[in-house]
């Protein structure tokens, strides 16, 4: 059997088109586009790439995006005036701050940041308010990956109502949020971490299974129930070239891709699962795709909230 791998691209291409005319309402009725300030500190090279990713798209979805740079160098408080600005500005509907922040910044920088950003611009889902919403069931702006990830499943139709779910990784950002999701649409859910006991038996009672911990090849056949659909959140790059080869067979595209460009990016799931998976949202390609879809589809929702509420 070899799992069928559910489209990412596909499914976030719908939601673009969905998006789009939307988008052109909003334009035609307000006067503006819907606005998306992206705030980018120091110069991690993951980020960039994702920076570059969400402008282009927010662009190619007739939304007016704007970066604000900071250097690595940068306080706290400077990067708190940005957010300050960019609350304040009529122009922006959305505010997203990428991460990770600089450590210099301190432990709890990213806290503060999510706190500080207006909770009806928040298009990251980040702020307690929000968190508080979603896990009453009643929430507006929810974090991009995990409802990506239930856009992906119900667009897939992969039944979720009564299933068994189980999500390793327990991050505020993907874990939290994917359990409650997956709980309102009522699955029966398990959250798994670094101190699950019995973490493959546990994974494999999922009929779904969602993998949130960025460590490649992670989860291996013995997590995986025959015919369970399983979701890859996890992104590493990976440049190592035995790891590489523990996971990817020579003459496979995977090792072409890695003999070309030195290096590829990879999920937590082992290749081997595609074998007993029924479902299988693959790295690249799979929820990365979603994630940005649905920071345009936040977007587009936190602007048509404001302007009704500014009557
Ligand atoms: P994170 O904050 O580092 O959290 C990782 C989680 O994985 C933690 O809960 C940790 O458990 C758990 N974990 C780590 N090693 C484990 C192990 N050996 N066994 C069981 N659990 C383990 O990461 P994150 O921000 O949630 O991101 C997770 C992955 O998703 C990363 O690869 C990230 O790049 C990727 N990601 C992808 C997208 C996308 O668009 N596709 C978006 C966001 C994140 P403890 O809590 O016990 O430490």
């Amino acid at each position: 059997m070899s799992a069928r791998i559910l489209d990412g691209v596909a499914v976030a291409n719908q939601i673009r088109a969905e998006v789009a005319p939307e988008v052109e309402a909003f334009r035609a009725r307000v006067g503006r586009p819907p606005g998306l300030g992206i705030v980018l500190v120091g110069d991690d090279p993951a980020s960039e790439i994702y920076v570059r990713g969400k402008l282009k798209s927010a662009a190619d979805a007739g939304l007016r995006a704007d970066l604000e740079r900071l250097p690595a160098t940068a306080t706290l408080s400077e990067l708190l005036d940005v957010v300050e600005r960019l609350n304040r500005s009529d122009a922006h509907d959305g505010i997203l701050v990428q991460s990770p922040l600089p450590r210099a910044m301190g432990p709890d920088a990213e806290r503060r940041i999510f706190d500080a950003v207006r909770p009806d611009k928040d298009v990251d889902g980040f702020h307690p308010l929000n968190v508080g919403r979603l896990v009453q069931n009643r929430a507006v702006l929810i974090a991009c990956t995990p409802s990506g990830v239930i856009e992906l499943l119900e667009r897939s139709g992969i039944a979720i109502a009564g299933s068994r779910a189980v999500i390793i990784g327990r991050s505020d950002i993907v874990g939290k949020p994917m359990a409650v999701l997956l709980l309102h649409r009522h699955a029966t859910v398990t959250i798994c971490h670094s101190r699950t006991t019995g973490l493959a038996a546990v994974a494999a009672e999922a009929d779904i299974l969602v993998s949130a911990i960025g460590r490649p090849g992670f989860v291996t056949r013995e997590f995986v129930k025959p015919g369970a659909t399983v979701i890859d959140v996890g992104i590493t790059s990976l440049s190592d070239r035995p790891a590489v080869e523990r996971l990817f067979a020579a003459g496979s595209k995977r090792r072409e891709a890695f003999e070309r460009r030195g290096s590829i990016v990879v999920g937590d799931v082992h290749p081997a699962v595609e074998q007993v998976a029924g479902a299988l949202s693959p790295v690249p390609g799979g929820v990365g795709p979603l994630t940005i879809a649905m920071l345009l589809k936040n977007t587009l929702t936190a602007a048509i909230q404001r302007m009704g509420a500014a009557g």
